[in-house]
């Protein structure tokens, strides 16, 4: 039955309830303990059954209820103290007023993504990608940083799982519903729902845009199921990376484009765009379109100062993980800015494509996205190395580790990710600011003043709450499916509160390598069953994504394992989302991650886990290579690579089953009289001392902020002041330099040194270049020396600047150094001219580079 009408009705609240609705629109409820604590105290059951929705929680709580807590002293001096955390939340945010004293009110960051993991409430994410976006968020509101994001609400939003009896994940696609949740709908001043439209090929989209409201950050979401819609537009926001390659272009055009003209509608001015992940990069098309059509700006002219402003954050280490899309379609979609710029319909596939003279390739968003920014990132070291690999061929004769993508680490939000009682801990020991806390910081020497017995025992507490939770949720979800009495029976009493637990959480894809622990089933058995006391158990939990049929294979074989054995000590936890993962990384012993190298291009759950107390165990890859492996847990391997996969899964699983065997278990077991494990928990203090400030949003925020948006912000200032006079100059001189760039020559180089030098002698060097139309100030010249490998390439090398000393009868530049080696083998020297620009963002951006 259609309603002939619909009504928005709202909680009616007692007057002095009234704050309630304030706690509850403002996500910062997540990460204070005094307001969740509030929510829960209303109404436990109802808060666990809306999956910790406070605005939900206040639609639904009876009356009566309502009446008694209004008149309940101890309630509503809580809901005081809550309101005045947020109120001195909302206004002491100083990190970024310190650091930019001068720039406050004048700049503003925009960050786009198409997921967002913020509370397990708003399922808009899918993994990874979404909750360390949602991180971003919240710390960037915890450092006041000047951030505005964009996103889309999805009506249906990513699936719920549950797995049928055979063992294989289902999908179920809760609808939400907006009116909920904490979300709330941007209006005009006259109070009618704020609209952006946007051009799709033959017809307008509309969407309403609904805002979250993160600290003192807001997000927005764009909402395209409204009228006047067609029934196919209503759904370009249905579901989380849903439906096809369409959906997926229209989805990014109103991701882009839609929230381009978004944030304009709501008079923010973005300094600095931010793409995190090429989903939203069709928001350079608009950018590059309102510079050209409103401020009168060329097409080279737009791209130069859209690209001036522009950051880039890819997070996928193979090429197969970028959206491609085919040339018909792109142009379909998206072909008529080429009319607007003035371009070719090649020229401007060029913009997308890694070679602009392959005329085949597919756009890539990620190439747009690279190539029309001045500061592109991986996230994490070993994911940059491998990015400027996989790039290299855009940066032609660029040195790789010069390629121009740098790395910034993720992290993760701690107050959102370690357990209450653990963070209450902390905030006794060290003191309420660890949360924030950089590595440097005496804070962390404090760590020794906890007491071993009080971590341990807390810890254990984590490790009971988590059996009682992973059991309830196992038996509900076994009652939903109709499952036998035994079989519940036999869920009640899974896992031991007592055992060395291992937990393995994540996304359900292939080169994750779920199953690398049943590799050798023998062996695995032997070391659950243990020898007498000391065995050892299983949590697990994680979704395929609903296409990724070899994913879902991967789950099915870890029931069907647990059930052939008929045992209780390995579980799959169904439906993970971020609250069974807060669960998991606080209450088990081990954090395990077997990826296959280099595929995890960051991985943040282990992070999680490392805040809570928690070694980790795994294989060398993203975030784990870079961190204290051997003081905060253990690798697997050292990060060597086979040809044969197979070969690879065998050594590995070997080396995991000698740690368990040899060094995990037997530390975890070695208890003092006290019952303590003390060199256990002196890992524990090491993985949260070293592991905590460093893995930690916060730090990624600081990062983020002074490498990344404050130079774009800045550059913003130059190119735009005065009319854009520095953008325009700049993409001139582009433009000159890519044309005159082919008459430089480097005629000849002078070294005056023979062949066998000492370390520290001097040398000099002379060199006569033709600059053609260029003029000394255009370019760089510079030495480029260090040892030479095996291959006869110059590696690790270091760059000296010459000096112009003017120019020769025949109109050549001289250009003069000194320079010695400071080591001794095997060393090598070359020369190279670079562009040169006080306004570029770095050298290569023009990708020129002249080698002599
Ligand atoms: C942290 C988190 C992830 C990311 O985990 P990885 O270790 O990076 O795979 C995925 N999903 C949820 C719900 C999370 O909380």
């Amino acid at each position: 039955m259609q309603p002939i009408r619909t009504f928005n009705v709202s909680p009616s609240l007692p007057a002095s309830l009234e704050p309630l609705r304030q706690l509850a629109y403002n996500l910062y409820w997540d990460w204070n303990t005094e307001i969740k604590e509030l929510f829960r105290r209303l109404d436990r059951d109802l808060w666990e059954a809306t999956r910790h929705n406070p605005v939900a929680l206040l639609a639904r709580v009876s009356q009566s209820r309502l009446q008694e807590v209004a008149a309940d002293d101890g309630f509503l001096a809580h809901m005081e103290r809550a309101v005045g955390e947020l109120n001195t939340y909302l206004h002491d945010r100083s990190w970024y007023k310190h650091k930019r004293a001068n720039n406050v009110g004048k700049e503003c960051f925009a960050y786009f993504c198409a997921e967002f993991g913020l509370v397990d409430c708003l399922p808009i994410y899918s993994g990874g990608l979404g909750v360390l976006a949602g991180d971003h968020l919240k710390s960037a509101s915890d450092l006041g940083l000047p951030l505005v994001a964009v996103g889309l609400l999805y009506q249906k939003g990513y699936f719920a799982q549950y797995l049928n009896a055979e063992g294989w994940q289902q999908e179920r696609y809760p609808v939400n519903d907006f009116h909920n949740i904490p979300v709330q709908l941007e209006r005009k001043p006259d109070g009618s729902e704020l609209r952006i439209a946007v051009e799709y090929p033959g017809r307008m989209v509309y969407a309403r845009v609904w805002r979250v409201q993160v600290g003192v950050v807001p997000l927005y979401l764009l909402d395209t199921n409204i009228e006047p819609n067609s029934a196919y537009d209503q759904d370009i926001t249905d579901a989380l990376y849903g439906g096809d390659l369409d959906t997926r272009i229209h989805q990014e055009i109103m991701l882009g484009i839609g929230g381009f003209r978004a944030l304009e509608a709501l008079g923010h001015k973005p300094s600095v765009y931010h793409m995190n992940e090429g989903h939203s990069g069709f928001l350079i098309l608009e950018h590059i379109r309102v510079l050209m059509q409103r401020d009168g700006l060329s097409f080279v002219e737009a791209r130069q100062v859209a690209q001036s402003t522009q950051i880039f954050t890819t997070h996928t280490p193979v090429s197969a993980g970028f959206d491609l899309f085919p040339p018909d379609k792109t142009i379909y979609y998206v072909g008529h800015y080429a009319g607007i710029y003035g371009l070719s319909k090649d020229d401007f596939m060029g913009l997308g494509r890694e070679n602009a003279a392959d005329l085949n390739s597919p756009f890539s968003m990620a190439a747009l996205a690279m190539k029309t920014s001045s500061f592109v990132n991986g996230v994490a070291k070993l994911h940059g190395v491998v990015s400027r690999e996989m790039f290299q061929n855009m940066w032609k004769d660029v040195p790789i580790d010069e390629v121009p993508i740098t790395s910034v680490t993720n992290g993760v939000h701690a107050r959102s990710c370690v357990a209450k009682s653990v963070q209450e801990l902390y905030d006794r020991y060290l003191g309420p600011e660890w949360s924030e806390k950089s590595i440097e910081d005496p804070i962390w020497h404090k760590m020794d003043a906890i007491p071993d017995e009080e971590l341990w025992r807390n810890h254990e507490h984590s490790r009971s709450e988590m059996v009682v939770y992973v059991r309830d949720r196992i038996v509900s979800h076994l009652k939903e499916r109709g499952a036998t009495l035994a079989e519940i029976n036999h869920a009640q009493e899974a896992l031991d509160p007592g055992v060395l637990t291992i937990g393995f959480a994540r996304r359900f894809a292939t080169y994750k390598r779920a199953t690398l622990f049943l590799r050798n089933l023998e062996r695995i058995k032997k070391i659950l069953v243990g020898n007498k006391e000391r065995k050892v158990q299983f949590v697990i939990a994680g979704k395929a994504h609903p296409k990724d049929i070899p994913g879902k294979a991967l789950i099915r074989d870890i029931v069907h394992f647990t059930r052939s054995e008929g045992m209780n000590s390995v579980v799959f936890v169904p439906d993970y989302d971020i609250y069974v993962s807060r669960v998991m990384v606080a209450g088990c012993d081990i954090w395990l991650n077997t990826p296959r190298r280099p595929h995890e291009a960051s991985g943040t759950s282990g992070m999680k886990a490392a805040m809570n107390g928690l070694p980790n165990l795994s294989i060398l890859d993203g975030w784990w290579d870079e961190a204290d492996y051997v003081r905060t847990g253990w690798p697997i391997g050292h990060g060597e690579l086979y040809s044969d996969e197979d070969y690879q899964d065998s050594v590995e699983a070997n080396a995991f089953y000698d740690l368990l065997e040899q060094e995990i278990v037997p530390l975890f077991y070695d208890r003092d009289k006290e019952g303590l494990p003390r060199k256990w928990i002196a890992k524990m203090k090491d993985a949260i001392r070293l592991n905590c400030p460093t893995f930690n949003t916060a730090r990624m925020l600081r990062d983020y902020a002074t490498v990344g948006y404050f130079p774009a912000s800045d550059r913003n200032h130059v190119v735009t002041d005065n009319h854009y006079q520095a953008g325009k100059d700049l993409a001139h001189w582009k433009q000159k330099m890519l044309k005159h760039w082919g008459d430089l020559k480097v005629h000849t180089v002078d070294v005056s040194a023979p062949e066998d030098i000492n370390v520290n002698q001097s040398i000099s060097v002379k060199s006569l270049i033709q600059l053609g139309s260029l003029e000394p100030h255009d370019v760089q010249v510079e030495l480029y020396k260090g040892a030479v490998d095996t291959n006869g390439k110059i590696v690790n090398a270091d760059t000296t600047v010459m000096t112009y000393q003017g120019r020769d009868g025949n109109g050549n530049s001289l250009y003069t150094s000194e320079i010695a080696y400071a080591a001794s083998g095997l060393q090598g020297l070359s020369l190279r001219v670079l562009p040169h620009h006080p306004h570029l963002s770095n050298p290569y951006e023009l990708g020129s580079i002249l080698w002599a």
